[in-house]
């Protein structure tokens, strides 16, 4: 048994109530991967609780899409009071479910009041009335946002609170109301989200949670009375939301999805920033980033001392209970353990060579733990399983090459284009990767997972649909309403030839 208490299961919060199934199709445990004696909740789902929700969030659009924004923002003011009072609670729901360290779910819960402030202070500017003088001659043009409707919003496990946050606050900000499905890995987070919304007293209705597993998500999605999805997730589930919703040319997709993230480090840079950087990047959350650095293209001229000292860094780093804030934690579950080993073993049968080799761990507590990995690219393959596959987990694969040219082309070789981030003193290296690089996030001499709240975050290729979420969240929430406001009195100038209209007496 864990010393740490089960979370109570309230059921399903839908039109301002906790609804438990009474007949349920399914049930599942939630387990903490960093402890598997923690057992976190035991839950039932209902299919027919997506339809139940999606109405009353439809019915509740009514009135919240016409509220002014002001009476919007009040009311996630009060919600970032709520979430800046559970940080603490939210934070070891985070840990417990993920198996990430306290010091870095701390960090998340965080994030989700941020959220808040950035979106009413700054992204919601995005989308403000505009207007146009003078659009067609003697007559102004406006363009409105308006919201869109029911918001479906599915989330990852890897960040079970400040991604799904990430589309929920934007969305309701901008006059949406939402159903929100966590991952089936993370429940208790998701229910907490949930308490923290009926805390805050949001309208019933406006916000809605259902639990449930891939099936529930799937019926969610192509539930008819659902106006737009926002998912983070993987690129497999992205795509089975692209063929379920193909027939419904209503709803926006924002798909956030995977990555098989590149840095380049060149022989002028800073090699000590580079190491540090690409560690982190690498290795933070055990690998389990969308935004986390998978591939190091080298100079050859540095290859040998950049390896070298990576190889030594990535060896100390601590991996342990979230409790005692080691570096990483567990993977997040036995398949995820299984597809680790088996890309190491595909690495290798494909040529690579095995620096160092990610094995299981075995601590006090038993868990999903694992140690990084590291493969040396021999040769660059466009057709390797290896070289294209996001993996998430600790793994990293070095390739070493002679000029900038072949290491852009690496970097593009995946089908993937999240992130990249070039280590050099030469501004010109880092904007002719700007020309080329079919990727959503470029940083100079910062890590692949270094964002800011401030900026779009999303992808292109396999990684996304130009939907970018963070600061531009605020675009796929909303539709632009164009508008010709026109005040000048009747008048025949102009009219076409054959009209022949008589203006009334
Ligand atoms: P996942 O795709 O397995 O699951 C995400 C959500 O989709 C879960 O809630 C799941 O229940 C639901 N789902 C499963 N099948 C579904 C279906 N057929 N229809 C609708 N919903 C369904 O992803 P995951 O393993 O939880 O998260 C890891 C993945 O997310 C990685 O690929 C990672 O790169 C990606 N990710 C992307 C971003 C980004 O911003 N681009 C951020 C974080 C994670």
């Amino acid at each position: 048994m864990s010393e740490l208490r089960s979370f109570p299961y309230l059921g399903d919060y839908i039109d301002g109530a906790w609804v438990k199934p009474d007949r349920p199709d399914g049930e599942f445990v939630d387990t903490s991967p960093a402890d598997l004696k923690d057992e976190i909740m035991r839950l039932e789902y209902r299919y027919d609780h997506v339809a139940a929700a999606t109405r009353a969030a439809k019915e509740a659009f009514r009135e919240w899409s016409v509220l002014p924004a002001e009476a919007r923002f009040a009311a996630l003011r009060r919600l970032k009071e709520v979430y800046q009072s559970m940080e603490a609670q939210v934070a070891e729901a985070i840990a417990r479910e993920t198996g990430k360290p306290l010091w870095e779910a701390t960090g998340e819960a965080k994030n989700l009041s941020n959220k808040i402030d950035i979106t009413i202070g700054h992204s919601v500017k995005l989308v403000e009335e505009q207007k146009v003088s003078e659009a067609l001659p003697g007559v102004d043009g406006f363009v409105r946002f308006r919201p869109r409707g029911v918001m479906a919003v599915l989330g990852p496990f890897n960040f079970p609170a400040h991604l799904p946050n990430g589309h929920i606050v934007p969305a309701l900000a901008t006059g949406n109301t939402v159903v929100f499905k966590p991952s089936e890995v993370t429940p208790a987070t998701g229910q907490l989200m949930a308490q923290m919304f009926e805390k805050a007293r949001f309208p019933k209705g406006v916000f809605n949670l259902v639990q449930g597993v891939g099936e529930t998500g799937k019926r969610l999605c192509a539930d008819e009375n659902v106006d737009g999805v926002l998912f983070t997730g993987s690129y497999e589930t992205g795509l089975k939301i692209k063929q379920a919703t193909m027939e419904h040319h209503w709803k926006i997709l924002a798909l956030e999805m995977g990555g098989k993230n590149a840095t380049i480090v060149w022989d002028d840079a800073d090699l000590n920033k580079a190491l540090y950087e690409t560690v982190q990047g690498s290795f933070l959350s055990a690998g389990q980033r969308c935004s986390g650095t998978s591939r190091i293209i080298l100079h050859r001229s540095i290859a040998e001392a950049f390896t070298e000292k990576f190889y030594e860094t990535a060896k100390k780093l601590t991996i342990g209970y979230w409790k005692d804030n080691p570096f990483m934690g567990p993977l997040i579950n036995a398949d995820a353990v299984e597809k680790y080993f088996r890309f190491q073993e595909i690495a290798q049968r494909e040529g690579c060579e095995r620096l160092m080799r990610g094995k299981a761990l075995d601590l006090d507590r038993k868990g999903y733990y694992v140690t990084p990995s590291i493969c040396l690219v021999n040769e660059f393959r466009e057709d390797s399983i290896y070289q294209k596959s996001e993996i998430f987990g600790p793994n990293v694969a070095i390739y070493t090459v002679d000029s900038f040219d072949e290491a852009l082309r690496i970097n593009d070789s995946t089908g993937f284009g999240l992130s990249m981030a070039v280590f050099s003193k030469n501004r010109g290296l880092y904007e002719q990767a700007l020309e080329v690089s079919k990727v959503g996030l470029l940083n100079w001499n910062r890590t692949t997972n270094g964002s800011s709240s401030r900026l779009p975050f999303g992808g292109r290729g396999k990684s996304g649909n130009d939907r970018p979420s963070a600061h531009y969240a605020v675009y796929y929430t909303t539709v632009p309403v164009a508008s010709l406001e026109d005040t000048t009195p009747f008048d025949t100038k102009g009219m076409p030839p054959g009209m022949n209209f008589e203006p009334l007496k």
